[in-house]
C-alpha cells in the first residue's frame, strides 16, 4: 500500500511550488535551445563536409576523365602514367576507382577485383546517357558515376565508377560531437546552478511575505507587512495591511462595545445594591421608605430589562441580511400603526403627532426591523420634546426610493454631538438625559435597520428649535 510520509509531502509540496516551476522554465529555456543548436551545427557541418568532398572528388574525376581520353586509355588501358595517377587518387581519398568502357566492361579496378567483368547497374546506364550520379551509401561511402567524354562532345566513351570513403569526415565529426557534448554538459551544469540560484532568488520575496504573515498570525509581531521587491509584493503587503487595520478596528470596537455593555448593565445593579444595602443597614425602617426604595429598585430592574431588550434587538439587527424577512408592505399602514401605538405616550405631554403622506407607498421591507427603526425615531421625537409640542412624520416616494422624515419641535441636538448620536450607548448629555429614560441604543438600532435595507439615514437639528431625521430606503430590496 502507498503510504504518504512527511518526506513525500515535502517532495510533493516542492513539485507544486512556484520555485520548482520557475526552475523548470529556466532549465527548459537554457537546455533545449542549447541542445538543438549543437545538433544543428553538427548536422550542417556533416552536410557541408560531405558536399565539399563530393565536389572535390567530382572535379578530380573530370580531370581524370580528360586524361583518360588524351592518353586513349579507354582503348588501351596499359598507360602506366594513368595507373599511377589512379593509384594516387584512390589512396588519397581512401577509395576505389572503376573504369567501365562502352561495352559495360570493367577495364580498370583499383582494387583489382572485378576487372574484365561487366557492370550494368542503373547508375552506370544513366551515366552513359550523360548524367553524373552521386549518393551517400550506408556503408559510409560517397558513390559517384562520372561520364568519360571529350570536353564538348555528347558521346560518352566510358564511365568512372568511384566510391570514396567518408571515414575522415566521420572521424572529425565524432571529435567535434565529443567537444560539443563536453561543452554542452559544462555549460548545462553552469546554467542549472544559475537556474537553481535564480529560482531561489525570484521566489525569495514571496517567502518573506509568508514568513511575515506567519509572524503576524502566530502573534509574534504587530508590525505592518512590507516587502518592496516587486510591485506585486508591495500590493499584496498593502492589501494585507488594510485587512489587518480593519480587523484591529473591528476588535477595538468590539472591546469598546463589551466594556460599554458591562458599564451600562452595572449601573442599575449598583443603584439596586445601594438601595438594598441602605434598607438592610437601617433598623426599623418605616413602611413608606421600604415602599419608596422598592419602587426605585423596580425602576432600576425595568431599566436593566430595557437595556437587555435593546441589546438583543441590536444584535438581531447586526445579523447578516440572510435572516431578513422581506415582504411587500404598505408603508402608510406601517407608519399609521406605529403612530397609533405611540400617541398615548405623546398625549401625556400633550404632543400632537401627525402623519403627512404624499402618496400611497408599498415597498419590499422587513416589517419588524423597519417598525423598530421608525418607532425609535418617533419615540425620541416625543421623548426629547417639550410640553404641547408637535411631531411631524412625512412619507413620500419616487420611482426608486421612499422617504420618511421625522420632525419634532424638541430641544434639538448640539452640533458637536450630531456625529456621535448613532453610536451605541451615546447619549447627548448623560446627566440631562438621565432624567429622560433611555439606553443610548435606539438610534444605533434604527441606523442598523436602515442600512440592512441598503438605505440611508441623516439628521439635522437646531438647538431649542427641533430635530429632523430623514430616512431613504429603496422600494425594491437589493440583495
Ligand atoms: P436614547 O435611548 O438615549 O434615546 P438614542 O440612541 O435613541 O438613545 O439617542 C441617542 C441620543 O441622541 C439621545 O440620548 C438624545 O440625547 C439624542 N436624541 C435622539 N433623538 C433626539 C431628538 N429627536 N431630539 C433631541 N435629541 C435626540
Amino acid at each position: 500500500m502507498w503510504v504518504i510520509t512527511s518526506r513525500h509531502k515535502i517532495v510533493f509540496t516542492y513539485f507544486r511550488s512556484l520555485k520548482f516551476r520557475i526552475l523548470l522554465v529556466l532549465l527548459a529555456v537554457s537546455w533545449v535551445p542549447m541542445i538543438l543548436m549543437s545538433a544543428s551545427i553538427l548536422k550542417s557541418y556533416q552536410d557541408r563536409a560531405i558536399a565539399a568532398r563530393s565536389t572535390e572528388v567530382q572535379n578530380q574525376c573530370m580531370i581524370l576523365s580528360n586524361q583518360l581520353l588524351s592518353y586513349n586509355y579507354m582503348e588501351d588501358p596499359s598507360t602506366e602514367l594513368i595507373d599511377g595517377e589512379l593509384a594516387q587518387l584512390s589512396s588519397l581519398y581512401d577509395g576505389r576507382i572503376i573504369i567501365i568502357d562502352q561495352d559495360f566492361r570493367v577495364i580498370k579496378d583499383t582494387y583489382g577485383l572485378i576487372e574484365n567483368k561487366y557492370v550494368v547497374s542503373e547508375e552506370v546506364i544513366r551515366c552513359f546517357k550523360g548524367e553524373t550520379t552521386n549518393q551517400l551509401s550506408e556503408k559510409r561511402f560517397i558513390e559517384m558515376t562520372v561520364p568519360v567524354r571529350a570536353g564538348d562532345s555528347n558521346k560518352v566513351q566510358g564511365v568512372l565508377l568511384v566510391s570514396v570513403s567518408t571515414d575522415s569526415i566521420w572521424d572529425s565529426l565524432d571529435a567535434l560531437t565529443n567537444n560539443a557534448w563536453v561543452f554542452t554538459l559544462v555549460y548545462g551544469i553552469l546554467v542549472t546552478v544559475a537556474a537553481i540560484l535564480l529560482s531561489h532568488l525570484l521566489v525569495q520575496p514571496i517567502c518573506r511575505i509568508i514568513a511575515g504573515l506567519h509572524e503576524i498570525s502566530s502573534g509574534h509581531s504587530n508590525e505592518d507587512l512590507m516587502v518592496k521587491t516587486y510591485a506585486e509584493t508591495v500590493q499584496v503587503s498593502e492589501e494585507f495591511n488594510k485587512i489587518v487595520t480593519q480587523m484591529r478596528a473591528l476588535d477595538e470596537s468590539r472591546q469598546e462595545f463589551v466594556s460599554n455593555v458591562s458599564h451600562e448593565l452595572k449601573t442599575p445593579l449598583t443603584s439596586m445594591k445601594v438601595l438594598a444595602d441602605s434598607l438592610l443597614t437601617q433598623e426599623e425602617v418605616p413602611n413608606e421608605l421600604y415602599k419608596e426604595f422598592m419602587g426605585d429598585i423596580a425602576e432600576e430592574i425595568e431599566r436593566e430589562n430595557k437595556i437587555i431588550t435593546d441589546l438583543l434587538a441590536l444584535v438581531k439587527m447586526d445579523k447578516k441580511a440572510a435572516s431578513l424577512n422581506i415582504e411587500k408592505k404598505d408603508i402608510n399602514d406601517l407608519l399609521e400603526l406605529i403612530l397609533k401605538r405611540l400617541r398615548p405616550i405623546a398625549a401625556k405631554k400633550n404632543i400632537e403627532v401627525v402623519l403627512e403622506s404624499f402618496r400611497p407607498v408599498t415597498a419590499e421591507v422587513d416589517e419588524s426591523r423597519l417598525t423598530l427603526a421608525f418607532t425609535n425615531l418617533v419615540e425620541n421625537a416625543i421623548k426629547y420634546n417639550k410640553e404641547n409640542g408637535w411631531v411631524h412624520v412625512s412619507l413620500d416616494a419616487d420611482h426608486k426610493f421612499f422617504y420618511v422624515k421625522v420632525m419634532d419641535s424638541g430641544q434639538g441636538i448640539p452640533e458637536e454631538s450630531l456625529d456621535y448620536i448613532f453610536e451605541r450607548f451615546y447619549r447627548v448629555d448623560k446627566s440631562h438625559s438621565s432624567e429622560i429614560d433611555g439606553t443610548g441604543l435606539g438610534l444605533a438600532i434604527a441606523k442598523s435597520a436602515v442600512l440592512v435595507h441598503k438605505g440611508a439615514i441623516k439628521v439635522s437639528s437646531e438647538l431649542g428649535v427641533g430635530t429632523t431625521f430623514s430616512v431613504r430606503i429603496p422600494l425594491n430590496y437589493i440583495a
